[in-house]
């Protein structure tokens, strides 16, 4: 079991006005933030980042969402980060996410759904490094 994951505040969210409060339930759910900033992506960007996604048809609108303005990559740490993350923001599809998680609160649909969350260990350290150097990692982490 691994301790970090990588959440994003997607575009949505961000030009919402809802970053602060979402970055606040991160925080009182218990994760620490280890690294965060503010970024436009590149198309080339956000193609790499989504590459597992490149055969699925809602592909291309994905990358023009992911693109469409600011987001705010964060690397967390918590005990059992990837699934606590994922309980905490609920189902991709907000029209079947538990009451009171995040893409409940505020996500339209299930493309403009205001959060990423990795899905494994292996892909939170791929994710984390997409968007985060080493050095900018370099004791932050608790290991
Ligand atoms: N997405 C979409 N249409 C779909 C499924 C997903 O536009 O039918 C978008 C949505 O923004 C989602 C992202 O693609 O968050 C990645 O999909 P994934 O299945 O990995 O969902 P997640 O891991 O974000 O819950
Ligand atoms: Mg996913």
């Amino acid at each position: 079991m691994s301790n970090k994951t990588l959440a994003i505040i997607k575009p949505d969210a961000v030009g919402n006005g809802y970053a602060g409060e979402i970055i606040d339930k991160i925080i009182k759910a218990g994760f620490k933030i280890k690294a965060m900033k503010m970024v436009r992506l590149t198309r080339a960007s956000a193609e790499g980042f989504y590459a597992i996604h490149k055969e699925r048809p809602f592909f291309g609108e994905l990358v023009e969402y992911m693109t469409s303005g600011p987001c705010i990559p964060i690397a967390l740490e918590k005990e059992n980060a990837v699934e606590d993350y994922r309980k905490l923001i609920g189902a991709t599809d907000p029209a079947k996410a538990e009451e009171g998680t995040i893409r409940k609160l505020y996500a339209k649909d299930i493309q403009f759904n205001a959060v990423h969350g990795s899905d494994s260990d292996e892909n939170a350290e791929k994710e984390i490094s997409h968007f985060f150097s080493r050095d900018e990692l370099l004791n932050n982490y608790s290991e």
